[in-house]
This record gives C-alpha cells, sequence and structure tokens, in this order.
C-alpha cells in the first residue's frame, strides 16, 4: 500500500500534537515542526513511532521562511511525497487592541498567516505531484464572531487565512489539491491560558454545548477533511465551535 505523509506545522503542543497521533493512526508518516518545545517535540516523537509509522521532526520557525524551506526539501528527499499540509501553528496574544503595538501585530500576522504563506509557498510543488492531495488551514471562530474585546488582531490575522483559502482553493482545484480551513471555537489546549477563568466561563456558557472543546475534537474534523470522504469539500470554512451560535454580545 502506498505510504502518506502529513506536515503538520505547530505539533509538539494542543491541537497540533493531537493531529501527529491521529495522522499516525491513520497510517500517515509524519513531519512536524515546533519552535521552542523540545521536550514535549521529543514526546510527540515517541508516541508517533509507537503507532508504527516515521516520524520527522524538525525545530522550524514558521515566520522564516529559509527554515521552511530547507524543513520541506529535507522532508521531501528522505520521504518523496507530501500529501498532507496542515498550518496549525499559530500565537494569539490576549488584549485590547488601544494596548497593542505595531510589533503585537507583526508577531501575530508572521505566525498566522506568513508561517502558513511560507508552509503553502514551498509545498505546493509537492503537494502537486498527486490529485487528491489537500491542505488544511487552522483559523478560528474569532474570524466570524466578534468575541468581546481584545482579540482584535488576532482576528484579523485569522480572517486573512479564510480569504486565502477560499481563492487558493480555486487556483489548485485544477491540479487535484483542495484547500480547507477549519475555524475552531474554544479549545481546551494553553493558548487559552492567558484568558482568566471568569472570561472563559461567560464564552463558555454561550455555546450550545456549554463546555471547551478538546484538542481531539478538531483533530478528528481536520483528517475527515483529507480523506477520500470529503473529496467533495473544497474551499470551505468549517466552524468546530460547539455551537457558538449563541454567543451574546
Ligand atoms: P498551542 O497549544 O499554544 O500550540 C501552538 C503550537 O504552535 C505549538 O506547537 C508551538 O510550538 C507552535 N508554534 C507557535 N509559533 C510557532 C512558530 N513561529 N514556528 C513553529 N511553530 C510555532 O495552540 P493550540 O491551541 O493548539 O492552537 C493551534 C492552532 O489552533 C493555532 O493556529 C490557534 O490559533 C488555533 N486555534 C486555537 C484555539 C484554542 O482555543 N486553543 C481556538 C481557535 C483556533 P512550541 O511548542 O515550540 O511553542
Amino acid at each position: 500500500m502506498e505510504t502518506k505523509l502529513a506536515l503538520i506545522t505547530g505539533g509538539s503542543r494542543g491541537i497540533g500534537r493531537e493531529l501527529c497521533l491521529k495522522f499516525a493512526q491513520k497510517g500517515y508518516d509524519i513531519a512536524f515542526c515546533y519552535r521552542t518545545s523540545d521536550e514535549k517535540a521529543q514526546e510527540v516523537e515517541s508516541e508517533v513511532i509507537k503507532t508504527g509509522v516515521s516520524c520527522l521532526k524538525y525545530k522550524c520557525d514558521v515566520r522564516i521562511l529559509s527554515e521552511v524551506s530547507e524543513m520541506v526539501r529535507d522532508i521531501f528527499e528522505k520521504k518523496q511525497t507530501i500529501n498532507v499540509l496542515v498550518n496549525n501553528a499559530g500565537i494569539l496574544k490576549v488584549g485590547a487592541f488601544a494596548g497593542m503595538q505595531k510589533q503585537d501585530w507583526e508577531d501575530m500576522f508572521e505566525t498566522n498567516l506568513y508561517g502558513a504563506f511560507n508552509l503553502s509557498k514551498t509545498c505546493i510543488p509537492y503537494l502537486m505531484k498527486k490529485k487528491g492531495n489537500s491542505i488544511i488551514n487552522v483559523s478560528s471562530f474569532m474570524a466570524i464572531r466578534p468575541l468581546g474585546p481584545a482579540q482584535a488582531i488576532y482576528a484579523a490575522s485569522k480572517a486573512a487565512l479564510i480569504g486565502f483559502t477560499r481563492t487558493l482553493s480555486k487556483e489548485l482545484a485544477p491540479a487535484g489539491i483542495r484547500v480547507n480551513v477549519v475555524a475552531p471555537g474554544l479549545i481546551d489546549t494553553d493558548m487559552l491560558k492567558p484568558i482568566d477563568e471568569k472570561t472563559l466561563k461567560s464564552m463558555v456558557v454561550n455555546t450550545t454545548s456549554k463546555r471547551l472543546g478538546t484538542p481531539k475534537e478538531i483533530a478528528d474534523n481536520i483528517v475527515y477533511l483529507t480523506s477520500d470522504e470529503a473529496q467533495f469539500i473544497n474551499g470551505q470554512t468549517i466552524v468546530i465551535d460547539g455551537g457558538g451560535v449563541t454567543y451574546q454580545f
């Protein structure tokens, strides 16, 4: 049977970690990158290898095109295929816009948006070698539903990913490559740590599920979107937010 490879950015923790494990359980070889968490990345690598597939781990900053190019070239040299790219690496800086500086804008855009640019730019030539391959970008429900103050720049960076996804899906469709974007709601990862408990509770209570989501609930849907069963889904924004339809502003 043909071996497929999934490349996941931000695979050391949270949703990215779960993605590495889930794709591995589905039989994909894994390549993932992270920026700082050496120990956690080592743990993910061990867990992936236990499932019986191979794992390439890179300390690679998605903001830096030269690092990304080197990683992608190395993956292809070693495995001769890249079938799935998940642009998952992201950062959130919480604070009212009034207190934000240009550096905050640059930090969030460089990781959340330019990171996806760098990976897409370098991976697309490899993805195009075979029809049926796909890209998933990880946006946020914040791009769609303004949930109180404190996240305007983050929301802007994640909204840009949605526009990027839609248009790229049209451009790559003739090559048989699908591009979709997921917009997770509040998911129980380190990313939520800067948000105080009271604020978090007041947000969760306005979902129909009345709880935080789990990284697994996002990973399961992303894996589905890359599967043969989802070949008719392209250019879509899939909101996975525990029923955020009831959010009140
Ligand atoms: P997380 O637990 O904070 O993990 C973030 C991951 O991204 C880590 O592996 C981190 O690596 C990596 N990363 C950050 N900057 C990077 C860079 N410059 N280069 C390479 N890797 C980098 O976050 P998460 O909650 O799993 O979030 C994953 C994605 O989901 C993000 O795009 C986030 O915006 C989105 N999202 C999350 C939520 C939520 O409620 N958690 C909601 C909506 C959307 P290190 O470990 O080395 O730092």
